[in-house]
């Protein structure tokens, strides 16, 4: 408990994951629109069933954040085929692992975990910014909640911040064209849509936000 003012616990990452698993679940038909206009049109039912999956892994599971985190990845891995499984997967077990044992976590150790979790997005799927993936969401909400803190904006000034980011870099994938994932297959005609997995990704942050302030 150092900087940012808060500490985050088992419980607040948990609620994390919940909210997200709920907001992934109401937005399912409409992650999967946008798939359907670019992809194969199975993003929605991709998130929902993996976070149905990690929802009910975690119910009545105890232990450290970090091991929630890290539980949490295993199970989307396991659970969703596409692209966005792994991905995700990969995040929060590189997430979870930053953490490692501690019982809570500072919002510095925050931004480190989702570093972390960015690293194993682009090791994994190679996609860098303007690629047109969930990278473009991402990449910026992680760096905004590093220079949010960095400027003394405390945990949840920071996590509102990094969602707005996460949001507007959703938005900028609309007018990209798609170079990476299946999306990629359609070269220009990806171009006027926007990107699923970055649009699950800024729902994902927004329920990081919620959660913050609800603890
Ligand atoms: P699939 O493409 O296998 O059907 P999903 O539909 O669940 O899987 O997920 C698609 C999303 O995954 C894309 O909208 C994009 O954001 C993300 N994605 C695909 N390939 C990559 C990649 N190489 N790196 C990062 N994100 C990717
Ligand atoms: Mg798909």
């Amino acid at each position: 408990m150092e900087e940012g003012g808060t500490s985050v616990d088992a419980g607040t990452v948990k609620r994390w994951l919940e909210t997200a698993a709920a907001s992934l679940h109401e937005q399912r038909d409409y992650l999967t629109q946008l798939d359907a206009a670019i992809g194969d049109a199975d993003h929605g039912t991709n998130m929902d069933r993996g976070f149905i999956a990690v929802v009910g892994k975690l119910d009545g599971l105890e232990g450290p954040p970090g091991k929630l985190l890290t539980t949490a990845g295993a199970t989307l891995v396991s659970t969703v085929g596409g692209a966005s499984g792994p991905l995700w997967g990969t995040a929060l077990r590189r997430a979870g692992r930053t953490l490692g044992d501690a019982e809570d976590f500072s919002a510095l150790d925050l931004a480190d975990a989702l570093d972390a979790a960015l690293e194993g997005v682009v090791e994994l799927g190679a996609a860098q910014e303007g690629d047109k993936t969930m990278v473009d969401a991402l990449a910026p909400a992680v760096r905004t909640l590093r220079s949010e803190l960095d400027s003394g904006a405390d945990l949840t000034a920071a996590v509102v911040a990094a969602r707005v980011a996460s949001e507007e870099g959703m938005l900028a994938t609309k007018p990209m064209q798609a170079s990476k994932g299946r999306a990629s297959y359609l070269g220009e005609r990806s171009i006027g849509h926007q990107d699923p997995g970055a649009t699950s990704t800024a729902l994902i942050l927004a329920a990081l936000e919620r959660s913050l302030s609800e603890q």
